[in-house]
């Protein structure tokens, strides 16, 4: 006899131990394993899965209790106004990042061009350069990554999305762009130091270290882009940087230290520290 949903679901409370968010885990595979919607499964509770369904729900379950993170058993997760196509070979777009975009489209409201260059760094699953791309398909938008592998997912979710605004490029932040040419660059680099203890935990061992990790307690990368973006920024363009909960005020002594101006910092929605922004005079 084959199991029900509601069984289904009273067998997904051994994700208690692995996940505080463990009750939408379950439902999220259940869903998508059935092919239905979260609100299906309380509407139809007895209904039974087939052979197929069961083995492919259990097999979701033991990939969750190991430790997978759900976007990637998914294949997808939600940022912006969009969803993305995710997998290992890119970091699971967060929703902290989303402050990155509305700080971007709010200092983007002041281009005096109408189709500005708009860099965005270490694009990954292309999350960032998406949303900005999306909501502005008049800008020019370099996406830029490091990884091959990365690169070829951001273009198929920039396809899928319809976001035709967007050249992909590979290579180490800067490296390649033209001089003097961008009014703005984003980035949501790596920033977590080495060694660690969050890089143990949640869906962080599952996802590219290389996004992830910086030398120099988490600031090496940041700092380089500091550095190379100066040669690419146009002059009184801005330059905008996701970072780690402790390392603003540091950020922003290495601006000032290279001769940004107007340097702000935000936090994100749980109230941390998450970002700065910062003019280059030119
Ligand atoms: N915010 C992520 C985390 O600590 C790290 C992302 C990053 O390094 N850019 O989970």
């Amino acid at each position: 006899m084959s199991i029900s949903i509601e069984e289904a679901l009273a067998a997904g409370a051994s994700l208690q131990t692995v996940s505080d968010s463990w009750r939408l885990d379950v439902e999220l595979l259940l869903a998508e394993v059935l092919g239905k919607s979260r609100e299906h499964l309380y509407a139809w509770p007895s209904e039974s899965l087939g052979t197929d369904q069961e083995r492919n729900f259990r097999d979701l379950l033991d990939r969750r209790l190991a430790g997978e993170p759900v976007a990637y058993l998914l294949g997808r997760k939600a940022f912006w106004d969009f969803e993305l196509q995710v997998d290992s070979r890119v970091l699971i777009p967060r929703p902290e990042t989303e402050c990155l975009v509305e700080q971007a489209l709010q200092v983007g409201k002041a281009f005096s061009d109408a189709s500005p260059r708009v860099a965005d760094l270490g694009t990954g699953s292309g999350a960032i350069a998406i949303a900005l791309a999306r909501s502005n398909p008049l800008w020019l938008v370099t996406a830029v990554d490091i990884s091959a592998d990365a690169l070829e997912l951001a273009r198929l979710n920039a396809a899928q999305l319809g976001a035709e605004n967007i050249e992909f490029r590979e290579g180490s932040w800067c490296d390649g762009l033209e001089a003097d040419e961008y009014a703005m660059i984003v980035a949501n680099p790596p920033y977590v130091a080495e060694g660690d203890r969050h890089l143990q935990q949640g869906d962080l061992p599952f996802e590219p270290a290389i996004a992830l990790v910086a030398s120099d307690s988490g600031l090496g990368d940041l700092s380089l882009i500091i550095q190379q973006s100066k040669l690419v920024l146009k002059k009184d363009a801005w330059l905008l940087l996701e970072h780690g909960f402790d390392q603003q005020d540091r950020l922003r002594t290495l601006l000032a230290n290279e001769g940004f101006k107007n340097i702000v910092g935000h936090k994100d929605y749980a109230n941390t520290d998450r970002l700065v922004v910062a003019q280059w005079p030119g």
